[in-house]
């Protein structure tokens, strides 16, 4: 049986818990903790960042960071996962959903403008498979109207976005938050773990609060307040050292990880562009101004029967490729909140996107196989 997902370990993972585990510093923000933080700033350019319990607390940091309340509207796709828009519901924050853009499951940059109202705080573009919105144009959409824009990132560790100028910024270091995951089935991961990156100031001393429970903490072991109490909401958003020591791990060989997922990717491409061509079966579009970081690949079927029996032959053939989102706007939660346009492309990615095995100890032999099933 080929999974559809494996979790990798570098082999220096159980190592390093040990090291956490023995020099008695089991809580959050010890030594791992500020390695990790400081190796991910520093290669990526994030103003500021803190490790989280998850991509979801980060998420749900960045709707208390952004003042979200009840009645606020927050843009964002509707092909997401539940975690985008549950963090701005738990605040009261009315959802609006975009639909994705027809060539890409990201959301349609175009749609953004006629979106907005007055009661419009922050867009949420989500980077699916880890390939860039056009934050150019989302941005300068969030300026000319004053809007705050989080980065759903959970996907896109190691990618990134070239701006008209040339410049090039990491995903995750243009909006002014932003959240990644390490959940186990991302590229990088410690089995659970994420990421809340803040790239503006203002945000910067508040994030920190919030992510020790509403304390100063922080700000207490680092002697700029003699003594630390209750300041503002929060909650519980750091995760132990014992998972920043795994993170750690995995972060010493983010190039080789990152080296050998792309490795994979292209020969699914590679071996499956000639075939999709022919049967009218679309393959991931990595538009000019984005970079492919391997978090995925998939296939976009004809037609959802054409996408469940491709389903069937894999599975009968000890493959497992799975589909993906259900569009949120038709979840049974969402449904009757949502305002009642329709979405299409979102449904048309709901029915016809499916992904196959992707994960580093995939072997060129068993991409090969796949490939040739596919074909078949
Ligand atoms: C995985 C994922 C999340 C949630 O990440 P967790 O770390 O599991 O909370 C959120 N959004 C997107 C787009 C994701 O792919």
């Amino acid at each position: 049986m080929i999974p559809f997902n494996k979790p990798h370990l570098t082999g220096k993972e159980a190592h390093y818990m040990y090291d956490a585990v023995y020099t008695g510093k089991l809580s959050g923000n010890g030594k791992f903790t500020k390695k990790c933080q400081d190796f991910l700033s520093s290669k990526y350019g994030f103003k500021k960042c803190l490790l989280t319990t998850s991509c979801t607390d980060a998420l749900e940091m960045a709707a208390i960071l952004a003042n979200i309340e009840p009645g606020d509207e927050v843009i964002m796709p509707s092909y997401t996962f539940v975690s985008t828009s549950n963090a701005f519901v738990l605040r009261g924050a009315n959802i609006v959903f975009a639909d994705s853009r027809n060539d890409h499951p990201g959301l349609d940059e175009d749609s953004l403008e006629s979106l907005i109202t007055d009661k419009t705080k922050a867009i949420v573009p989500v980077h699916y498979a880890g390939v860039a919105c056009d934050m150019e144009k989302i941005m300068e959409i969030a300026a000319k109207y004053n809007l705050l824009v989080i980065e759903d990132a959970a996907q896109a560790i190691d990618s990134y976005f070239t701006f008209s100028d040339g410049s090039i910024k990491a995903l995750g270091s243009i909006g002014h938050l932003a959240a990644f995951s390490f959940h186990e089935t991302k590229n990088i991961i410690s089995g659970e773990g994420g990421l809340l990156a803040i790239n503006d100031d203002q945000f910067s001393k508040r994030a920190e609060i919030i992510w020790e429970k509403g304390t100063n903490r922080s700000a207490f072991f680092r002697g700029e307040v003699d003594k630390y109490g209750w300041v503002d909401i929060g909650s519980s958003f750091l995760p132990s050292e014992i998972i920043a020591a795994f993170l750690w791990a995995q972060l010493e060989n983010l190039d080789d990880i990152q080296n050998r997922r792309k490795s994979l990717w292209g020969i699914y491409f590679e071996g499956l562009k000639e075939w999709a061509e022919e049967n009218r079966v679309r393959l991931p579009n990595i538009p000019q101004f984005a970079t492919n970081n391997a978090h995925m690949f998939y296939l976009v079927c004809e037609s959802i029967e054409q996408r469940t029996s491709l389903i069937e032959k894999l599975q009968a053939n000890g493959i497992s490729a799975v589909f993906h989102y259900l569009s949120l706007h038709k979840s049974p939660y969402y449904n009757e909140k949502h305002d009642g346009r329709e979405l299409t492309d979102s449904d048309y990615y709901s029915n016809c996107l499916v992904r196959l095995p992707m994960y580093y100890e995939l072997s060129e032999s068993e991409i090969n196989r796949i490939i040739s099933i596919i074909i078949n």
